[in-house]
């Protein structure tokens, strides 16, 4: 295990949490019954919370916690589990407003279990033991090895099917370095992810087109056969796959970009990922034509952020958003408006400075970035100069 006092913060780092949940298949024939008694009590608890309209934890115990052990036979670490994860739908439904009325069913087979009381793993023989029961685990994800300093937290299982999950949640306390060492902006377009700072510029481009092409196969089938499609179960599904290849095709890139952007702020040298804030971004989408409106949603800038923002915590990098402001159409040189001169270039008729669209777009990202970090209070001793 890791450690780390919170004291030991040096100045100019601070300590984070890191938290992953890994997903993992298991053997498990044995839980069927203990689950199923959870399920029920799970309802139970649902249902008498409804009726005393209460979430307090002493007051449930109270009521419940015996009535659970002798009527659903759940044992004492499980019986609070589950009375705590009621508590926990419970909340959660009650607090969102758009459910009110639609009390939720528990459809799903899905048990909360405290670590060490209700569960442990051996990650050296890869079994578990599930409340009493000895499981071996069958499937997981290829890069566990790199959480095995991780703490292991509660954890959820879950049937799917007939398969059966444990999904572990796991944390770990690091050390991030908050001076700055070097800064890289990322600027995210439909046709490329340009990264770098005032010295390299990196280009990839994006895989939209894939998604744009699927998505197209599925609208044609869909006009082809009119109000049919729906009727029709086949084509239903050939449809619905094309839909969620589009999908996936972007998920997969907004990963793996996440994985790039890491790798070459680390060849690069810098500590600092700057991105562009795109808060107001789809707010004036509804004036835009239908096909470029169809790429700005399947691109999905924000997911690709998202990742880039794991990527960057799980690498002990920080993350900093800039207001998105003329980044494409300044000079970086002498902040006069730019002009398009040609295919994606724009030239500065003030001071003659002419570049891609991109590289500008990263030039500012990259300027505001070192604009904003040393202006903020703790950066005016680290930087002197700037
Ligand atoms: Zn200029």
């Amino acid at each position: 295990m890791l450690q780390a006092p919170e004291r030991a913060t040096r100045e100019g780092s601070s300590i984070e949490e890191k938290i992953v949940t890994i997903k993992m298949k298991i053997s498990s024939s044995a839980l069927e019954p203990i689950a199923e008694k959870y399920m029920q009590a799970k309802r139970f608890v649902l249902q008498w919370l409804y009726e005393h309209k209460t979430t307090s934890l002493k007051e449930v115990h109270n009521a419940l916690y015996e009535l659970l052990r002798e009527k659903f036979g759940l044992k004492s670490k499980l019986a609070q589990d589950c009375y705590r994860d009621a508590i926990a739908t419970y909340k959660s439904w009650s607090e969102n407003p758009k459910k009110k009325g639609r009390f939720p069913i528990l459809r799903n087979v899905s048990l909360w279990l405290t670590p060490k009381l209700s569960y442990t793993i051996d990650f050296n023989t890869m079994t578990a033991k599930i409340l009493g029961e000895e499981v071996k685990i069958i499937g997981y994800p290829h890069n566990l090895d790199q959480y095995k300093d991780y703490q292991v937290k509660e954890a959820r299982l879950v049937k799917r099917g007939d398969d059966w999950y444990l999904n572990v949640t796991m944390k770990k306390k690091v050390q991030v370095e908050k001076q700055v060492k070097g800064l890289m902006a990322v600027d995210i377009n439909m046709d490329f992810i340009t990264l770098g700072n005032d010295k390299q510029v990196i280009e990839i481009p994006t895989r939209l087109d894939d998604a744009v092409h699927f998505k197209k196969l599925g609208e044609q089938l869909q006009k082809r056969y009119q109000r049919r499609w729906r009727e029709n179960k086949r084509i239903f599904n050939r449809i619905r796959s094309f839909h969620i290849k589009a999908r996936n095709v972007i998920q997969d890139f907004a990963k793996k970009v996440g994985k790039w952007v890491v790798e070459e702020a680390k060849r690069l040298g810098a500590n600092y990922i700057v991105l562009e804030d795109l808060n107001k971004m789809i707010s004036h989408v509804k004036g835009l034509k239908k096909d470029y409106r169809d790429r700005l949603y399947l691109m999905q800038y924000r997911r690709v952020q998202e990742w880039v923002e794991w990527e960057a915590k799980k690498h002990g990098l920080n993350v900093i958003y800039v207001k998105p402001a003329y980044s494409s159409t300044t000079c970086p040189k002498c902040g006069y408006e730019l002009k398009g001169s040609g295919y994606r270039t724009f030239k500065c008729e003030k001071c003659g400075f002419e570049d891609h669209r991109d590289y500008v777009a990263v030039c500012n990202l990259y300027g505001w970035g070192s604009l904003s970090l040393s202006t903020a209070p703790y950066m005016r001793d680290v930087i002197p100069n700037r």
